[in-house]
């Protein structure tokens, strides 16, 4: 099955406004192969200026702007929260969700992860719904029953039919800002098992989910996880603040 890659980049609370004019030029300046898209995910505050720029520089087609958060919610009384309509404003295309770190520090609940999926989704958005196994859950052979426990409340929120409109980034939580990547082999059979958990609900829908491996990927170890079957691109933490490193990850993807 073909499927396009996707290199997405997760700022988390770094970088600035000189890193958002210093990436939408260098981007610019580079030949993305076809089927490829980048996401730069900023914080909210640089999310309208990074479409300014993006408008200004003219830049190319296929790299698009994505958020790292939303609320579940329409509006209302919810301090420091941002709507999907605020974002969509912003000109955001992508949003992540569940990401680990908003799982452990700021305690989401797979329940809340499939919320606001839902909501993504019902604004016309593509979420990038994160999931992922602590160090002691691998040990514990426990992998697969945590991801399926993570992605099985989405299945019910939204129906097998909507992943088609879906990216998966699996992230195993130990190799998140560690410098300890999965090898290339782990990350495919983990790979493989989402796809066969979902493929048990739909394969049609399964073999179309775009599934991005994310934990300490960079320009050096990039090429044989893209080389896998079953990834299709990356969450970029990291070696995404350093212009130079993250065009090497961009241009090593190739799409189908
Ligand atoms: C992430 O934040 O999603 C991530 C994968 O970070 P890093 O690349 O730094 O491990």
């Amino acid at each position: 099955m073909k499927r396009r890659s996707i290199i997405a980049a997760n700022w988390k609370m770094n970088g600035n406004l000189s890193l958002i004019n210093e990436m939408i030029i260098g981007l610019n300046d580079m030949q993305l192969n076809e089927n490829v898209t980048v996401v730069i995910c900023p914080s909210f505050p640089y999310l309208a200026a990074f479409s300014q720029k993006a408008t200004s520089e003219n830049l190319q087609k296929g790299i698009l702007l994505g958020s790292q958060n939303v609320n579940e919610q329409q509006s209302g009384a919810f301090t420091g929260e941002i709507s999907t309509d605020m974002l969509k404003e912003c000109d955001v295309q992508y949003v992540i969700v569940g990401h680990s770190e908003r799982r452990s520090i700021y305690k989401e609940t797979s329940t809340l992860v499939a919320q606001k999926i839902k909501k993504v989704l019902d604004a016309g958005l593509t979420p990038i719904l994160c999931i992922g196994e602590s160090e002691s859950e691998r040990e514990n052979e426990q992998t697969n029953v945590v991801l399926s426990a993570q992605l099985q409340p989405v299945i019910d929120s939204i129906g097998i039919e909507k992943f088609v409109d879906v990216v998966i980034a699996y992230e195993p939580v130990w190799a998140i800002g560690t410098g300890k990547t999965a090898s290339p082999e782990m990350a495919q059979e983990t790979h493989h098992f989402i796809r066969e958990f979902l493929a048990q609900n739909n394969a049609k829908i399964a073999s179309k989910v775009p599934l991005l491996y994310g934990g300490s990927m960079n320009a050096t170890n990039c090429e044989t996880l893209f080389a896998q079957t079953d990834i299709d691109g990356g969450l970029i933490g990291g070696a995404s603040l350093k212009v130079d490193e993250f065009k090497i990850i961009c241009s090593t993807a190739k799409g189908y």
